[in-house]
């Protein structure tokens, strides 16, 4: 493999530096992009989109921001919100620490801050679930601060740019990639350019098959001249990803259902499940028999429905199986965790995401 040197690479890129600017923004303004958050692009309302835009793809998140936005319109009706009530408005999203983050960060700003909005970078910088990335796409985008981005788009642009052939997770590379990012920032329309790098990372420049032959900017790109493009980035080891087995059991009592809510400590903190248990034994139902009795104090009767519901959490991926019960007898423990809620209820509150798709299911298995 060739080497590349990519401090000169950069400084070599840099050399077309407006060229490079010029490319983008023309690319930028030659889409007709329709997304709510820049129509007033107020800091609320940019910091609402980047939040939900981590780990979430743009075409799912949009119909998110609307309905968030319609439900809570400012910082000051997000702080004051119940965070069951922001929980269930992020219902399906996922990493939902996000929405706890950001109903904590919105009540700091109304208690320390007069209820504005921060618009000086070291103060974003300690609300929780704001990071270097987070707080620079804020200010350059809703009010045109000059404040470089880095992020996993223009991570992958930076590094074919400039032909970086190193663990882009290390500190020297992070480094050097956001110096690369501040050095080719324009002088106008900064909000503007950070869109267009993000963009053109997602669209182009993509992580398979960049689109190197219709890229406006493939006569700067190291890459590109190199045939790395399929090569960089380099990163280290990729997520092992862990593999688990578990049952979740609906429960029921005249019209109501066994539902717990999840302790701050627990997966899914905040959120409703069903009761729910790790299933590594042959003997299933007699296992989960038990294993009600013991956490919630009754006993039941256990049928397996011969649902399966897969899905991922962080580096876990799960099967889940699903059962439902029969009270015999019993009375839930003193101070359980558990709480019996009607149908109604079970709509209303906010779920994981598996146990949303279970309860989806609920009135077909009567
Ligand atoms: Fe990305 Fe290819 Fe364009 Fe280089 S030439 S910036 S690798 S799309």
């Amino acid at each position: 493999m060739p080497t590349v040197q990519p401090i000169s690479s950069a400084v070599a890129v840099l050399k077309h530096r407006r060229a490079l600017q010029n490319r983008l923004l023309n690319w930028f303004d030659s889409r007709t992009r329709d997304l709510p958050w820049l129509v007033d692009r107020t800091p609320y309302q940019v910091w609402v989109s980047e939040i939900m835009l981590q780990q979430t793809q743009m075409a799912t998140v949009i119909e998110y921001y609307q309905r968030f936005i319609l439900e809570f319109p400012s910082v000051q009706r997000l702080a004051v919100a119940p965070i069951a009530k922001v929980l269930k408005c992020w219902e399906g999203l996922g990493y939902y620490r996000r929405a706890r983050q950001m109903h904590e960060a919105a009540q700091w700003i109304v208690a320390t801050n007069g209820g504005r909005f921060p618009t000086q970078i070291d103060s974003l910088l300690t609300l929780p679930g704001i990071g270097k990335y987070t707080a620079a796409a804020i200010l350059s985008i809703s009010l045109e601060q000059r404040h470089p981005i880095l992020e996993g788009n223009t991570i992958r642009l930076f590094s074919r740019l400039i032909g970086l052939q190193d663990d882009t997770s290390a500190s020297t590379a992070q480094k050097q990639l956001w110096q690369f990012s501040e050095s080719l920032l324009p002088s106008k329309r900064i909000g503007d350019f950070n869109q267009a790098l993000m963009d053109f990372g997602r669209e182009v420049c993509k992580p398979q098959n960049p689109v190197c032959d219709h890229c406006p900017i493939s006569k700067y790109c190291s890459a590109f001249s190199l045939g790395l493009q399929n090569v960089i980035p380099f990163r280290a080891k990729r997520t092992q990803f862990v593999e688990l087995r578990e049952a979740i059991v609906v429960i029921r009592r005249r019209n109501s259902i066994l539902l717990r809510q999840c302790t701050n400590t627990q997966r899914w903190a905040g959120l409703w499940d069903f009761p729910r248990f790790d299933l590594h034994r042959v003997a299933v139902r007699h296992y989960l028999q038990q294993a009600v009795q013991r956490s919630t104090g009754l006993t039941t009767r256990i049928e397996n429905l011969n649902i399966t519901i897969k899905h991922a959490v962080t580096r876990y991926r799960i099967t889940l199986e699903c059962f439902q019960a029969k009270t015999v007898s019993g009375r839930l423990h003193r101070g359980s965790q558990f709480q019996w809620k009607t149908r109604q209820e079970l709509d209303e509150l906010p779920l994981n995401a598996s146990a949303r798709k279970f309860a989806d299911q609920l009135d077909t298995l009567r």
